[in-house]
Parts: C-alpha cells; structure tokens; sequence
C-alpha cells in the first residue's frame, strides 16, 4: 500500500534510530490497544493505521490487544465491533490479545510488590486519598497506612482477592513518592474492589487492575518493543517505567512508550465517552447512525476504508496537537467515490413533467455511461418515455438569466436525454407546482450524433422515468454540531452545540436499476451527490444514505 513509502514520520525515525543503534529488528513488535467500552471513532484510524503501517514498514507483527480492565465498562458486543472495524480499514493483527488473560501474572508482580515493600492496602475512602494528593506546586500528604508492614498487606490483598472486603473497602496502592512533581506518582492506586462479572474472567475475579499498572506489564508480557501511545499519556510514562523497573523480569527487552499527536476533528467529538452521551440522551440511534465519527457510522453513512486511510496519512503524525478540518476528511471521501460509484438517477423532490409531443404510450431505453471518470464500469439502458420526474427545484416559472435549469419558453438537456422546452405549468390550490408541461426536440437525442444533439443548451438536469420509477426513502445528513469546537469550549458542555436540524428523511423517485444493487454499495446520484445504499435497505424497500454533496457547500454556508 502507497502508505508505506514516503519519507520518515517522526515515530519512524525513532524506530531507525533503535534499528541503527543494533535493536534487533526481529524483536521489533507494535500493538493497537483498545478498551472495549465502546466503538471505535475516526481518531482510533489514526492510530491504527500508525501500528499496522510500522508494522508493514518494518516487517514486525502487530497485536490488537483489548485493555479490558474496566468490568463496568466494558463488553463483548465492543470487542466484536473493534475486530470487525478494524477488518473493514483493511487491517490484519498478528495475535488478539486481553489484558485480562494476564490478571493471574499482575496479581503475582502486585504481590511481590507488597513484599519489597512497594505497595500497601489502604482502608480509606477516595475523598480523603483524593484530599492528601496535594497539588502540582505542594507535596502530598502521607496516608496513615503507608508503612503497614508487608506481612499484614499482603493478608489484606489476599482476602480482597478473595472477596472478603466490601466494595470501596480498600485498594492497594503503589509505593512510590508523596512529593514527586509528577501527581500520577504520588501513590496510585493500582488494584480496586469491583463486583462485577467480567466478559472474559466471569466471577473469578473480584479485584481488578488499574489501567496504568496492566497497561505496560501487559506490552512487556506480550514482548512489544514500542508502545505508541497519544500525548496525553506522556505524564504516565513515568509511572509506566516505574512499574517495569519493579517487578521481576521476564526474559525479553522492556517496552517503550512514545506518544504522538491525538487527532481532532472541526465539528466533531472524539472520545468514546462523549459519543456514548450522544446516544443515550437520544441525538442519534446508535454507534452506527451514520452521523457519528465512529468508524461503523461512517462505514454506514458511505465512506470508504481507502478514504479515511488517505485522510490519516494525509493528516499526518505530528508531536503537536492540533485540528484538522472536517473538509479535509470530506474532500477524501470525494476523491475517492468520484471514481468509484457508480452514476444513477434519482429525483429527491419530486415534480412531474409531461412531454406533450412525446408519443403516448412508448417507452424507449436511452444508454448512459456508468461512470465517466472509469470506462470498465460500463453503461446502462434508462427508460424513458413521455411522462417524467424532475426535481422541483430545477423548475421556476420565470427566472433570471442566471438560472439554467428549467423554464416557460426556455431549452435545457435531460441529462442522456433530449433537449426539451417548457411550455406550461400547473399549481395545486397552495400554489405549489404540481406538473409542468413541455415539447421535445425528436433529433437531439444524447449521443445520436445528429446536429440538433450537439446543440449547445445552457443547462442539464436529471429524471426519472414515471412508469418504472421505484420509491424509496433517502436520509439526508447534516453535521451533528454547530461549531469548530464543540469540544474544546471551557465553560459550555459540547451537549450544548448540538445541531438539532442534522437528519431528514425524503420519499425520492429512482430509477429502477437500483434495486439491484447490495447494502453498503457507494454510489452517485447525478448532481446531488454521493449516497450509499442503506444496511436495511431491500429490494422493496429501499433505502439510501446521503454520503456528501459532489461540493463543499458548508463553507459558503458559513
Ligand atoms: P476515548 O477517550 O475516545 O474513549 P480512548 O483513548 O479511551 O478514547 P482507547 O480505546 O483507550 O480509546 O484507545 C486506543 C488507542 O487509540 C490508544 O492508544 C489511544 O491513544 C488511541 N487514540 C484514542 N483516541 C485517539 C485520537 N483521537 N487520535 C489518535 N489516537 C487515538
Ligand atoms: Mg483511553
């Protein structure tokens, strides 16, 4: 894949760097790290296609590994959608790895811990172990069960463990140090009571690891040589260190964590957490409504695995954070569709439009590439006949000089068509347009090759054919929030940029070649945009996703 041959990217360099240093590149090995707590989002592409590209680039295997420390949290509904996302970007892992299969060998490391004196029980609540953590410019304050002995420790963990204690009871805390400028080393807790069943473990355990003390012993068990992390763990890789350089080792080299830059998003929320808000107080119908930036949404909505893999090598791997604009994602999306879907009729509003010198009662099939930009994907025959759909907004009755669709007294091209005339209209009782009446010009047929078919009219505009038109019901999508940066405003809650008019749903008029075609198959309707055929839609019920317009219409908007 093309992603694999530029230049170096930071991260990269560092790898050489160890490569030329005699690391051997055998022992090279990357992971993607997930906690199953939700769906994966637009950011997670980012970092996984930095691992599985370390690892096309430096021949090393990558792991997917589920960090599923958080019984609470977490499901077996998530872990499937994280491996069937993944697949769907176009990536395979070496091994599929669970922190949780390691929770025998944390519990012997914490317990060693205990007995070096490096760990203790702690009996008081969170508020209070919260209240002696001091703050970033003011040392902490000693817990009273600091230097309880070893022995009695290691009795308290054991009948935590063995579920003895209320939840909340106790936790075990590392041993490390009060004052460090560093607040994530002023004791963290490493182990706390929960009585949950895991997905995985079941019942077995009623303690459970703290993320930062399973995340790093569990890329030393697995033999990963760097673990790539976002930059918000950079004030953990202390605590990562301290906890390797403290446990007996194994035979293998420590990881090494490096962080990169998260990826933003304008318009947009990424963190699994906010997403989950989005669904519960009902803004959208689920991870996969195709307004949500999880990759499953937008799968759904019709963006391609090579759009959004072209967007983060595009987007790049940076040491700062930043935001990237949503056109950018959009502006991939485009390029890639434009020349894989396949061209289709589709009227959205539907009119109807009457050839008055058309002959009643024939119909005729008038060919039409499939795709101008792609000749292989061949052509079609659309049938046409006297009485047509347009869309309503490709009439007025009169209009300025600037207005090329359809008009009383004026020629426009039916797309692949002939060159018709408007003649007359007719109104219901509201005033709205209901029919309009036009003549044909029998020689100027698209293609024909006649002089009247290379006639050069102002404007072209799409149909479909009344009689063997299908119905179906298209969603129309719109951002899920008003601003830049629904997240990053100190004082609103990104609830509060919420854009309630983001999701419409239309009766369209199509052509009747699209009942053929399955679920998820990207695709153009002529001058509307790109649209993707619905996971519920079915041959009688057809339903299509708006993907995004052919332009970037939201700028001028602005
Ligand atoms: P969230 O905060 O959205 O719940 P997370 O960081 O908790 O996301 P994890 O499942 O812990 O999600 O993340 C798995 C990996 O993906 C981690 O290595 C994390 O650093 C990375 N990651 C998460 N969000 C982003 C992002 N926006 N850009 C790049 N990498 C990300
Ligand atoms: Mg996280």
């Amino acid at each position: 894949m093309s992603e694999t041959t530029d230049s170096l990217h930071f991260i990269e360099q560092i790898i050489q760097d160890d490569l030329d240093a005699g690391f051997p590149s055998k022992e090279l090995r990357f992971r993607f790290p997930p906690e199953p707590n939700g769906y994966l989002h637009i950011g997670h592409v980012k970092a996984i296609a930095l691992n599985f590209n370390l690892g096309k680039r430096f021949g090393a295997p990558v792991n997917l590994r589920f960090d599923d420390t958080n019984p609470a949290k977490e499901s077996i509904e998530y872990v499937n959608a994280i491996k069937k996302d993944i697949q769907w970007l176009g990536y395979q892992w070496d091994k599929e790895c669970y922190a949780s299969d390691y929770f025998e060998q944390l519990f012997v490391w914490a317990n060693e811990l205990i007995n070096s004196g490096l760990a203790y029980v702690d009996s008081q609540n969170s508020e209070d172990i919260a209240s002696q953590k001091g703050t970033p410019t003011q040392a902490g304050t000693n817990s009273p069960f600091r230097d309880t002995p070893p022995e009695v420790n290691s009795r308290l963990f054991k009948e935590m463990a063995e579920g003895k204690h209320k939840e909340g009871s106790f936790v075990l805390r590392a041993k490390i140090d009060m004052a460090s400028p560093n607040m994530l080393m002023r004791d963290p807790v490493i182990y706390r009571i929960l009585n949950k069943e895991h997905h995985r473990t079941g019942t077995k355990w009623c303690i459970y690891p703290m993320y930062d003390w399973t995340h790093g012993e569990s890329d030393y068990i697995e033999s990963v040589s760097h673990s790539l992390c976002t930059l918000e763990f950079k004030p953990h890789r202390d605590l990562y260190e301290w906890f390797l350089s403290h446990i007996s080792p194994l035979e293998h080299k420590y990881p090494k964590q490096r962080e990169f830059a998260r990826l933003n998003l304008s318009y947009t929320v990424t963190s699994k957490r906010k997403l989950a808000v989005l669904i519960e107080n009902g803004t959208v119908a689920g991870w996969d409504d195709p307004r949500m930036p999880t990759i499953s949404g937008l799968r759904r909505r019709g963006f391609t695995p090579q759009s959004l893999r072209n967007f983060v090598k595009t987007a790049g791997i940076s040491k700062r954070e930043n935001v990237i604009d949503v056109s950018l994602l959009e502006f991939c999306v485009r390029e890639d569709l434009n020349t894989k879907a396949s061209r289709f009729m589709a009227v959205l509003d539907p009119i109807k439009l009457v050839i008055t010198n058309y002959p009643e009662g024939s119909t005729e099939m008038l060919e039409t590439e499939n795709n101008p930009e792609d000749a292989s994907q061949g052509s079609r025959l659309l049938p046409f006949s006297k009485n047509l759909f347009i869309e309503r907004n490709d009439f007025k009755e009169e209009a300025n000089r600037k207005y090329f669709r359809l008009t009383i007294g004026k020629e426009v091209r039916l797309k692949s068509g002939y060159i018709i005339e408007g003649q007359k209209v007719f109104k219901d009782n509201q005033g709205n347009v209901v029919e309009v009446h036009c003549t044909y010009d029998p020689e100027s047929k698209s293609g024909s090759g006649s002089l009247a078919s290379q006639r050069k009219v102002k404007g072209t505009i799409h149909w479909v054919n009344q009689e063997t038109a299908q119905q179906a019901k298209v969603n129309l999508y719109d951002r899920l929030f008003n601003v830049e940066n629904p997240d990053q405003n100190k004082d609103q809650e990104f609830t509060d940029f919420i854009n309630t008019d983001s999701f419409k749903q239309v009766t369209a008029q199509v052509e009747p070649s699209l009942v053929n075609l399955n679920p998820g198959t990207n695709i153009q309707f002529q001058r509307l945009g790109y649209f993707v055929v619905d996971d519920d839609s079915t041959k009688n019920k057809l339903v299509f996703n708006k993907t995004l317009g052919l332009r970037d219409t939201w700028s001028k908007k602005k």
